[in-house]
């Protein structure tokens, strides 16, 4: 089982992940084979992805890190984990695994266009296709594999057509035939067939956030590769989760609040806001996202009793099973913001609010000294969406 980067972020789990490594953990926990970097795995510098890598190593819990592209030249101290995870093997260019008689080789690039948004600092990328071409020969020609697979941080685009015809990672299968499958990451694309090219090589990617399980079955009869079947299997709410995997969420639950939370007085499934109807949020459709957008931003300020908040339209809630953003689902994603966004968006402000005292589950009028009562919004909130605050 792969994972083609972009691991962590997006919610408090990745904004402890130099404490806890806790996304590897649990990766490591379901089974996954092997990972490659996405760009969100530097959200935190160079140091604290070591850091979290390290964590998780330490505790056993690390699937191998392919990162065929990413070096760490130099002596800057940011590096020196990173640096030390590579020699030790943990994070390396390529892997080799045998499964049922068959040696299968991994590797993993950056593509072009995810390294521009990359925060790696000191870090080296090398060129994706060229780092490619130099992996299949060592593949091939020095370890023998029957199948090549490469992790692909690049992404997917659609052509004029409105078909995926272009990205990174088609790119990346056309430039280097000696590759048989392409795992793709970074554009989230839910691609429900396969994209073949040069009549051979399948790239597919299974969405984002976990929301699938891709499964792609290929015949190989010498240099000649089908695809059997492909097909993305949804996770979703309907599923029985795994039992040990729920227990070890549970156990980090209150070390990404000691971790992020504690300090200010929240705690991680605390939610800041409650919204009593469903509120849209799609990709398509920002102006009928901004409503829940206003929410959360709004919730934050009264939260962090800052002057300004931020968060990203599109990106507060996340879907149903039945396709609506539901009650529960905005709760949730509430807390999710909260706990990324708040604490970049606050800092400017640490300072005066750390003098804070919040008393997590009291109202704001009871929990907050007079003089830092949130000031009266200016924006009028139907009654049926007005934020809950719990300061
Ligand atoms: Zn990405």
């Amino acid at each position: 089982m792969l994972d083609a980067g972009d691991f962590s972020m997006g919610i408090a789990f990745g904004a402890a992940s130099r404490e806890t490594g806790g996304e590897l953990q649990l990766m490591s926990r379901m089974g996954y084979d092997a990972t490659t970097f996405g760009n969100h795995e530097f959200d935190l510098g160079p140091d604290g992805l070591g850091q979290a890598i390290g964590v998780a190593s330490a505790a056993g819990r690390a699937p191998a890190v392919v990162a065929s592209n990413t070096s760490f030249p130099g002596s800057d101290a940011s590096l020196a984990d990173l640096q030390s995870l590579a020699q030790d093997g943990v994070i390396r260019r390529y892997l080799v695994i045998e499964r049922g008689g068959l040696r299968f080789g991994l590797f993993g690039v950056l593509g072009k266009e995810a390294t521009f948004y990359t925060s790696g600092g000191a870090v080296a990328f090398a060129d994706a296709i060229e780092t490619a071409k130099e992996m299949v020969k060592v593949l091939r020609e020095t370890e023998q594999v029957d199948v090549v697979i490469a992790l692909s941080h690049g992404g997917l685009e659609k052509g004029q057509d409105g078909r995926y015809t272009d990205g990174d990672d088609l790119r990346l299968a056309r430039a280097v035939p000696g590759i048989d499958v392409v795992i793709g990451g970074h554009s989230h694309t839910e691609l429900h067939e396969a994209c073949i090219v040069n009549r051979r090589t399948p790239v597919v990617q299974a969405g984002k956030e976990g929301q699938n399980l891709g499964e792609l079955v290929i015949a190989l009869d010498g240099d000649q590769l089908t695809v059997e079947s492909y097909r993305l299997y949804p996770i979703d709410g309907r599923m029985v989760g795994d039992r040990a995997t729920a227990e070890a969420i549970e156990q980090l639950k209150p070390l990404v609040t000691a971790a992020v939370f504690a300090a200010r007085g929240y705690r991680i499934d605390q939610p800041l806001a409650i919204a009593p109807r469903d509120l849209p949020n799609t990709f398509t459709d920002i102006a009928a996202g901004t409503l829940l957008a206003n929410l959360c931003t709004d919730a934050f300020r009264s939260a962090t009793q800052a002057d300004i908040g931020f968060t990203a339209n599109r990106d507060d809630a996340r879907r149903s099973d039945t396709g609506e953003v539901g009650r529960a689902n905005g709760l949730r994603c509430v807390r999710r913001c909260a706990a990324g966004r708040w604490c970049r968006g606050y800092h400017g402000r640490q300072r005066a609010r750390d003098r804070l005292v919040h008393r997590p589950g009291a109202q704001a009028s009871a929990g907050v000294p007079a003089r830092r009562q949130p000031r009266p919004s200016r924006r009028v909130f139907p009654p049926c969406i007005r934020p809950a605050i719990s300061l």
